[in-house]
């Protein structure tokens, strides 16, 4: 793979502590926080703390022990805020990745959304 990082993107800053974050949880591989505009009343964004640009990036590249501890800290983030479909009403994972996904900030990260009906997953083109 031929992924360039930008060590100058907003999520590094934030993984540097160079830019304030309300952190939802930390691990030795991960960082959630909420995101600054809130898309449903749930909405926190977990990223890795190594520099991959895009969730397939990171899925293979990154190793076992930092996948495990990303998909364990998302699995503690839903139950903690209260959003599994199996105890409440459920919610959205998106990962977003280069110009058709409209990414904006190039350090991967999952948007976890809930708290309400979310509405179809993207718009008939
Ligand atoms: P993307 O479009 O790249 O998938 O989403 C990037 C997300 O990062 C957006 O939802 C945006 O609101 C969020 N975001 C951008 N800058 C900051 C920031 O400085 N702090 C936080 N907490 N979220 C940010």
């Amino acid at each position: 793979m031929s992924y360039v990082y930008d060590t100058e993107n907003i999520f590094a800053k934030i993984l540097r502590g160079e830019i304030p974050n309300n952190t939802v949880l930390e691990t030795d591989h991960t960082l959630a926080f909420e995101d600054i505009r809130p898309h449903a009343p749930v909405h926190i964004l977990v990223i890795p703390k190594g520099a991959y640009v895009t969730y397939d990036h990171f899925a293979a590249e990154a190793s076992d022990e930092e996948i495990l501890d990303f998909t364990r800290a998302v699995a503690k983030i839903c139950k903690t805020a209260g959003i599994t479909a199996d105890e409440a009403a459920g919610c959205r994972f998106i990962s977003n990745a280069g110009e058709h996904g409209m990414q904006e900030v190039p350090h991967m990260h999952v948007h976890i959304l809930g708290g309400r009906p979310l509405g179809r997953l993207v718009d008939p083109a």
